[in-house]
């Protein structure tokens, strides 16, 4: 009997044997000499940018120029419309952060990286025409409520209510609680006009008050401060609000958000940045900080913001994030900032997928891609020539049917009757 071969031990798979496979042909002598392994290329290298083909087809039929002439064509044009998707520049991003003047030894915040970028191109977007242009706090924010008919001095009143009432409620909730205040709040005297002023404040019973505003978050608590802030307001500050933000904030309700942005636009004095969620929300999301509540994030801003922008931040950011950067989901392919890649936030699947559209209008339009050179439109034309049998002599009953004699079948024929029998010819061309 012959002896059994040996099984040999599965061998052991090794880094080193690996690396063979990785660097060259494992019998390869000259690779292994030459151990240097080659650069390593970035997997975004390899993997083929974003593209998008899109085919059209468009057919032609020319007629001949005279009925006498039996030729007509029949083009077939497709059109191949290849979109390249572009990727934005890969951008560092860094936040705000402490530095040290090596000459001066003076410490300094230095704004975060594209912090002036994006911050114009949020200002263009909230512009006419841009993706978060009309959101509610242009028209209904606290800034805007108040009555334009009214005295200065109850224009102020009216700004500082309608922001003690915006604290967890909705900008359009604000507005229609700000109206019944306006209209149908009592009139303190017989005689004197019913509305939001401070007298019919002070004098209106808290009941009817609550019912007034009750669609506003927190009514019960919103209903007790301002009946109690009133007070103060005739007490300590001749029937006028508080012109300093600790005036403001000595109110009760009234925390610093509320404070300057009252100061800001009652008063036209803007000592601060008023940060509300969004602010605080959409500047965390960017990476320009990293804090846990809006005071702390309104301390961070002060600390670079310039303070020439303290005062729109709130409005821009606020409309920001009422129509495009939602709390809940994010419409990043329509932000300016995600497809620019500004923002360490975007959804890069939004992002691709609001390139490809863009993309694709521009070439539906003619227009130029943003990188000029990204957008290929490839056309590929096939012309078919129909061309219609010439009859010249033809056996009839009765004897021989001359050319002349023969109606043309593309002048007397209706287009239907001249389509299907072009149709016909064809199958019996291939057969
Ligand atoms: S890209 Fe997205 S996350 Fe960033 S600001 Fe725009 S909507 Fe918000």
């Amino acid at each position: 009997m012959p002896p059994r071969p040996v099984a040999s031990p599965p061998r052991r798979i090794t880094r080193s044997s690996l690396a063979r496979f990785r660097y060259g042909d494992a019998n390869d002598s000259s690779s292994k000499e030459n151990s240097t392994p080659p650069p390593a290329t970035d997997i975004e290298d390899v993997i083929p940018s974003a593209t998008t083909t899109r085919k059209r087809k468009r057919t032609t039929v020319i007629e001949p120029p005279s009925t006498s002439s039996p030729r007509r064509i029949v083009k077939t044009e497709e059109i191949e419309t290849k979109v390249a998707i572009p990727s934005a520049a890969r951008r560092q991003r860094k936040p705000a952060r402490k530095t040290v003047d090596a000459d001066t030894g003076e410490a300094k915040v230095s704004a975060p990286s594209d912090w002036e970028e994006m911050y114009d191109t949020v200002k263009a977007m909230r512009g006419p025409g841009g993706a978060a242009a009309n959101a509610a706090v242009d028209t209904m924010g606290c800034e805007r409520l108040a009555e334009e008919s009214a005295s200065p001095r109850d224009r102020r009143f009216q700004t500082l209510v309608a922001l003690m009432l915006s604290s967890q409620t909705k900008d359009t909730t604000n507005a229609v609680a700000m109206m019944r205040l306006q209209t149908e709040l009592p009139a303190h005297a017989p005689g004197a006009p019913a509305g939001l002023n401070l007298e019919n404040m002070l004098a209106v019973d808290p009941d009817v008050l609550n019912k007034l505003i009750w669609a506003v978050g927190f009514h019960n608590n919103k209903t007790k401060y301002l009946k109690q802030a009133a007070v103060i307001l005739r007490d300590q500050w001749d029937g006028d609000i508080p012109d300093s933000i600790q005036g403001l904030t000595a109110l009760p309700g009234v925390g610093p958000k509320m404070a300057h942005l009252c100061l800001s636009a009652a008063w036209d004095r803007t000592e601060g940045i008023g940060v509300d969620v969004h602010v605080h929300r959409i500047t965390n999301l960017w990476g320009w900080h990293s804090t846990k509540n809006p005071e702390e994030t309104r301390m961070a801003l002060q600390s670079w913001l310039p303070r020439d922008r303290w005062r729109d931040i709130n409005w821009l950011l606020v409309g920001l994030g009422q129509t495009v950067c939602l709390p809940v989901g994010r419409r990043c392919g329509d932000c300016e900032l995600g497809l620019k890649g500004l923002c360490k936030a975007a959804e890069k699947k939004k992002v691709l997928e609001g390139r490809r559209i863009r993309e694709s209008v521009k070439v539906e339009k003619g227009e130029e891609s943003d990188d000029g050179a990204d957008v290929k439109v490839e056309e590929r034309e096939e012309e078919e020539v129909v061309e219609r049998d010439v009859v010249v002599n033809e056996k009839v009953e009765g004897g021989l049917k001359t050319e002349s004699e023969t109606p043309n079948p593309l002048t007397e024929a209706s287009p239907e009757q001249r389509e299907a029998s072009a149709g016909k010819r064809r199958k019996s061309k291939k057969t």
